[in-house]
């Protein structure tokens, strides 16, 4: 070994799900099936190219003010990042920054333990009950901050906000992020709270409800204090984490308030239809709010259906580990992609009894 290698930070990376370059099925990575809206692709069209010799605004000021008037906030209060996963990490660095453990689920979005092994902060998964629910006198302990999802990722269940308010309560002493990057196609939001608890971080994504993964933008909503911690660490970074074009396309989105919104119906139409539709192939699943769906069958295998779905074009998301061996997490697409999932489910079933 080379002397080196003992002073070199080593991690156990996050695997994001696969990104196939040829046309499939993608159900795999809880993206957006529709395009964003018409306003991004203009204002993509009418960037001015000439202007990429300059740095962008670092303050994001533009789109700040856009999610600002969006949710009824000061700009102070808003933070932007390249996806929710740079402003989470981002928060992980800033907030989570004591002996104590910081809590999250055992079952929850992988990329928490990433951050918390990177960065050398504590960590211990509380455990969803068997029914994959929160249970939030877990989250009374004494700790170095809390991080959540609502809905959780993969199980798609939402807690309902008294829950998320009873956690909050419970740690005026810590942080505690609430990442809501499935919010829009689930409940209330805890942005309602952050007046209320001076210790609340939202965090948000348009890579799900805006279909704008691509673009990478994320936002953290608080209050001013918080937010300007996490400037100060995002300036000690990197100043300038928001291109032009994610700035100039991030805003047109945010203007659109009805496109977002039939985007986000025509989703749970699809999702609520699924659900039948999985429950008449036998399937289980849990209560999805989400834009995807956690399935588990009793008389089929996952991984070898995860296999045959991938063989025939179709891709959805697998882990096989444990307490989560037998379930398949199914993106929703569009009502053509999810005809063509049940249409090769149905002849799976069959040609296998
Ligand atoms: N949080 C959760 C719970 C997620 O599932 C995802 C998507 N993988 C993210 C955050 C990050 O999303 P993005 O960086 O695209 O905003």
């Amino acid at each position: 070994m080379k002397a080196f290698e003992k002073n070199i930070r080593k991690v156990e990376p996050y695997v994001p799900g696969e990104q196939p370059q040829n046309k499939v099925i993608k159900l795999n990575t809880n993206e957006n099936p529709y395009p964003p809206s018409p306003g991004v692709r203009k204002a993509l069209k009418e960037l001015d190219t000439d202007r990429f010799r300059l740095y962008p605004d670092p303050s994001c000021a533009s789109l700040t003010e856009a999610l600002a008037k969006f949710y009824h906030v000061n700009p102070d209060q808003v933070f932007v990042g390249v996806g929710s996963d740079d402003v989470l990490s981002m928060c992980f660095l800033t907030f989570f920054n004591s002996e104590k453990p910081v809590f999250f689920p055992d079952l929850t979005y992988s990329f928490y333990k990433v951050w918390a092994e990177l960065y050398r902060i504590p960590y211990e998964c509380q455990k969803l009950d068997a029914d994959f629910r929160m249970v939030k006198e877990d989250y009374y302990k004494e700790n170095g901050g809390v991080i959540f999802p609502n809905p959780n990722a993969p199980t798609a269940i939402y807690e309902e906000l008294d829950v998320v308010e009873d956690i909050i309560r419970a740690n005026q002493d810590v942080i505690v992020i609430v990442d809501e990057a499935y919010i829009d196609f689930a409940g209330r939001s805890a942005l309602e709270l952050i007046d209320r608890y001076d210790n609340l971080i939202v965090v948000q994504t348009f890579s799900k409800a805006r279909s704008m993964a691509g673009m990478r933008i994320g936002y953290a909503i608080s209050n001013p204090a918080l937010i300007k911690y996490l400037n100060d660490a995002k300036y000690s970074f990197n100043s300038y984490t928001m291109n032009q074009a994610a700035l100039a396309c991030g805003v047109e989105s945010v203007k659109d308030k009805a496109y977002f919104e039939e985007g986000i119906r025509k989703i749970i139409k699809t999702r609520e239809w699924a659900k039948e539709e999985l429950l008449r192939l036998g399937f289980r699943y849990l209560d999805s709010s989400a834009n995807f769906i956690f399935a588990t069958h009793p008389a089929y295998d996952a991984k070898e259906l995860f296999e045959a779905l991938k063989k025939n074009g179709i891709y959805v998301r697998y882990w096989g580990s444990e307490r989560i061996e037998q379930y398949l997490r199914i993106t929703i697409g569009t009502r053509e992609e999810m005809e063509a999932l049940f249409a090769f489910l149905k002849g799976y079933m069959e040609n296998r009894v």
